[in-house]
This record gives C-alpha cells, sequence and structure tokens, in this order.
C-alpha cells in the first residue's frame, strides 16, 4: 500500500509540474501536487518503521497551523519571502533528518548512504541560512542592497571550499559526528556569507536557486532513507529549480557567476531626475488619450500588484474596448516580485490570456501602439537597461514602452523601483506621469471614460 502511494504521489507530483507550464493549466497543477504530497504523507504514515504518531501528530498539527497561517495572512505580494522562508523549513527538516540519522544508525549505513546524507546536510545547511537572508531582504528586514566588503568573493569560496573538504574528510570518517556537525555549521556561515552581497533584485534569483539546493538535500535524504518518494519529488524540485533560476537569469540577461559573485544593485551614480524635466498629466488628458487610442498596451508591475488593481485594469480595459481601442498586457518574465506574479493576478481578474503578450511579442508593436499604460511598473521599462553602460540594470531585457507613441505612468512619487535606480523613461518627451495609488487613479479614469 504504502509503494503504491508513494507511486501516485510520484505521478501527481509530475502532473502538477506540467500543469504549472502553462497559465490556463496552473491552479489545477497546484492542486494536482497538493493531492501529491498528502498522498506521500499519507503513505509515509503507513512504513512499517513508525513506532509512535505522537510526535509526528504534534509536527503535522505546528507544521499546518504554520502553514495555514502564512497562506491566509501573508499577501500575494508578500510571496516570494513566504517561499524563502518554505525553502527555510524544508532544508532544516533535510538537515535534522540527516543529523538523526547520523546519530541513530550512522554504523548500520551503507557508503553510499553516508554520501547521501552528508550531502544532504552540506546542502540543506547552507540553504537554510542562504534563505533565511533572501526572506529578510525580501522583507527588507535586512537592507535590499548588497552587503559587500573585501574579498568577500574569495573568502566565500574559501569558505565553502572548507566545507567540501570537512564534506571529504568525513567520507573518510564517516561516523564522526564532529566532522559532521562542524560541516553543518560552517554550511550554515557559507548560507549567510553567500546572500549578504547579492542585491535584492537578484534575490528571485537567489530564492530559486535555493529552492533548487532544498530539493537536492530532500533527494538526497531520501537516498539516505531509501525512500523513493522524497528521492522522486527532491529530483523534481531540484531540476525544476535550476531550471527556473537559469530561465530567470535569462530574463535578465545575466549569468549565473554574476548574479551569485557580482554584487548587483550597488548604488552608482545614475542620472538624477533633479535636472530632467518630469511631465505631469491631468486625469482628463489621459482619460481622452486612451479613449481615443486604437491601440493601448498595459505594462503591470509591482505597483500593481501593492493596489491589487487587477479587476480596475480589467475595468479600464474593458473602456479602452468599448470606445473602440484594442488592448493587450505586456507581461516581463520578472515584473512583480516573482516569477508569473503578473499572469496570476490577471489571471485573478478574469482577463483573457489571448490578451497577455510576452515580451518577445510585444516589443515589436510599441513603435504602433497609440498609448503605453505603465501600471506600477519601473524597472521592467527602463531604457537606461538597453542603453546605459553604467545603469545596474543594463543588459536586462526591458519592454519598449518608451517607442510608444505617448507613455502614461501610473506611480505615487518619484521613488524608483525596486532595483533602486532612476528611470529616464520619466523624462523623455512622449512621457508623462499620473501620481496616485493605481487602483484609485484606474477607478477615476474609468468613471471619465465612461462619462465621454
Ligand atoms: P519596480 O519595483 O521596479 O517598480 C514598482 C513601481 O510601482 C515603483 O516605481 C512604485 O513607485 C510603484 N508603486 C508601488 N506601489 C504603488 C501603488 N500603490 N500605486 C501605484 N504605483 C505603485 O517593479 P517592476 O515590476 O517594474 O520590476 C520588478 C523588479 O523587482 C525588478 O527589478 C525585478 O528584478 C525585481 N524582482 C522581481 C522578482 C520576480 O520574480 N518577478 C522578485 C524580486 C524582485 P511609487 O513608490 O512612486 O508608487
Amino acid at each position: 500500500m504504502m509503494s503504491w502511494l508513494y507511486l501516485l504521489a510520484s505521478v501527481l507530483l509530475i502532473l502538477g509540474l506540467q500543469g504549472l507550464t502553462d497559465p490556463r493549466g496552473a491552479r489545477r497543477g497546484i492542486q494536482l501536487a497538493a493531492l501529491g504530497m498528502l498522498a506521500a504523507v499519507g503513505g509515509t504514515l503507513l512504513s512499517p518503521e513508525l513506532r509512535t504518531y505522537l510526535w509526528i501528530a504534534l509536527g503535522i498539527f505546528t507544521g499546518g497551523a504554520i502553514g495555514a497561517a502564512m497562506a491566509i495572512y501573508m499577501p500575494m505580494t508578500a510571496m516570494p519571502q513566504r517561499i524563502a522562508l518554505s525553502h527555510a523549513f524544508g532544508a532544516l527538516a533535510a538537515v535534522l533528518v540527516g543529523v538523526a540519522e547520523h546519530l541513530h544508525r550512522a554504523a548500520e549505513l551503507s557508503t553510499l548512504q553516508h554520501a547521501a546524507l552528508g550531502f544532504e546536510v552540506l546542502f540543506g545547511s547552507l540553504t537554510v541560512t542562504g534563505s533565511l537572508m533572501a526572506f529578510a531582504k525580501l522583507q527588507e528586514l535586512l537592507p535590499t542592497a548588497p552587503i559587500v566588503y573585501p574579498f568577500q568573493n574569495a573568502t566565500n569560496l574559501g569558505l565553502f571550499g572548507a566545507t567540501v573538504l570537512l564534506y571529504w574528510a568525513l567520507m573518510t570518517t564517516p561516523t564522526s559526528t564532529p566532522l559532521l556537525l562542524g560541516m553543518a555549521a560552517l554550511g550554515l556561515v557559507v548560507g549567510i556569507l553567500m546572500v549578504l552581497p547579492i542585491g535584492g533584485a537578484d534575490m528571485p534569483v537567489v530564492v530559486s536557486l535555493l529552492n533548487s539546493y532544498a530539493g537536492l538535500a530532500a533527494s538526497a535524504t531520501g537516498f539516505a532513507l531509501g525512500n523513493q518518494v522524497l528521492i522522486i519529488a527532491g529530483a523534481l524540485d531540484g531540476a525544476s529549480g535550476f531550471i527556473l533560476s537559469i530561465l530567470m537569469c535569462r530574463a535578465m540577461n545575466r549569468s549565473f557567476t554574476n548574479v551569485l559573485f557580482g554584487a548587483f544593485g550597488t548604488p552608482t551614480a545614475t542620472t538624477s531626475h533633479a535636472d530632467q524635466t518630469i511631465r505631469s498629466v491631468t486625469l482628463e488628458d489621459a482619460a481622452v488619450q486612451l479613449a481615443y487610442a486604437r491601440k493601448v498596451v498595459v505594462v503591470p508591475g509591482y505597483g500593481m500588484a501593492v493596489s491589487q488593481a487587477q479587476q480596475t485594469v480589467r475595468e479600464l480595459a474593458e473602456q479602452v474596448a468599448a470606445h473602440g481601442g484594442e488592448v493587450e498586457f505586456a507581461i516581463h518574465p520578472v515584473a512583480g516580485r516573482m516569477p508569473g506574479h503578473m499572469n496570476v493576478l490577471l489571471a485573478e481578474a478574469n482577463i483573457p490570456y489571448d490578451q497577455l503578450k510576452e515580451m518577445e511579442q510585444v516589443n515589436p508593436e510599441f513603435p504602433s501602439t497609440d498609448v503605453a499604460l505603465v501600471v506600477g511598473a519601473n524597472d521592467v521599462v527602463n531604457p537606461a537597461a538597453r542603453e546605459d553602460k553604467s545603469s545596474p540594470l543594463y543588459g536586462m531585457p526591458i519592454l519598449d514602452a518608451d517607442r510608444a507613441r505617448s507613455v502614461i505612468v501610473l506611480k505615487r512619487s518619484m521613488k524608483p523601483g525596486f532595483a533602486g535606480v532612476e528611470n529616464p523613461l520619466f523624462a523623455l518627451p512622449n512621457c508623462a506621469l499620473l501620481f496616485g495609488d493605481a487602483r484609485e487613479t484606474l477607478g477615476r479614469l474609468v468613471a471619465r471614460m465612461k462619462a465621454l
């Protein structure tokens, strides 16, 4: 029965991942994956090795309560932090299981199991602190800018090398508890130091890379315990996290090494808005432009998530259509604060999928667009990424909203976006700012357009 449940769990997890490859199947994918986890937990509860259910019941109750509270109370905008915390918990579980197995059964384990257990503890420990650091940076408990210190890359590589040496020493004396604990302690330090010099703008890549590490640690736990579903689920997690990291690096036109060792996001001298003329537009003018536009491209960003403007954006799109215009939504792969953030919000507002356009599809359309309406996006429409070699964003592919005939930007102030750099788009002659909370502004625009 246990093996059948494990098999069912593995199939459901694979189908769940497959569902996540497309926004239409994403909800179903998540539901299938949740069922898969349930089957895996059910299978484990039937394990003949279990002697008492007391601690397990306590664990399920506590973990379930924490998980439910996180799901209910943490807002969508805090999803990346939530995911980072989950990785920290997952990796902590892998480390604790590894250490417990070592303390109870070190003498009985095979060489392969020792190797897997050491790997699990090594990767698990650096994932625990690395994920906690990512959480603290994303939650702004720590400064989001890279914290740099002299010889940081050499120190980090040296410490990681020392951790690997301890792993090697452990393989020669696998029953040594001080070696295992020493390696875990050094892994915890490496996790902290590894994430410290990485800027907030690179955190999504770091979080998905740590996701991959947590998966690898779980898979190694599966080898150490002889648990097939852990091996499969961990491998799926490890591989998908790694692929996601590569895709995100590509979306930002960065290499892995640049993300991990580049201290991206260090404040640099950029053009200041102080000596630029910024135009603002009145609500009335913006409503008229939108009502008479033949083609409008909406560029949603993090600000849309903050103001929860997705429903109002749909109402505005309906108004443009009612006045005879065509509307599309331009989706940047790293808009918002998590991969797919904009897709999720726009799907929640029932915006038809065929109106959502990926960056490569929509960029050639901007020159023939009458109005690009930027709703709380900033970094993903920053032309400095295309033109200014001194900009920390240089090289990141952006949405070419600046090439539209007219650009209207909805934001509350002149504050920069997540990367902390100023945006020359705002000073372009075809661009005007409409200040205020995005949802409120959109609501008033909709009301004005109805009256036109
Ligand atoms: P940005 O963070 O660059 O800009 C968001 C803009 O929204 C700000 O200019 C802000 O201006 C405005 N804003 C905030 N709240 C409101 C509101 N209530 N109403 C109107 N405007 C508002 O967002 P982008 O989506 O353009 O770029 C995403 C950035 O986040 C990139 O740098 C990316 O690398 C990074 N990132 C991406 C992740 C991902 O996986 N997608 C994860 C973590 C980081 P103001 O305060 O003046 O209103």
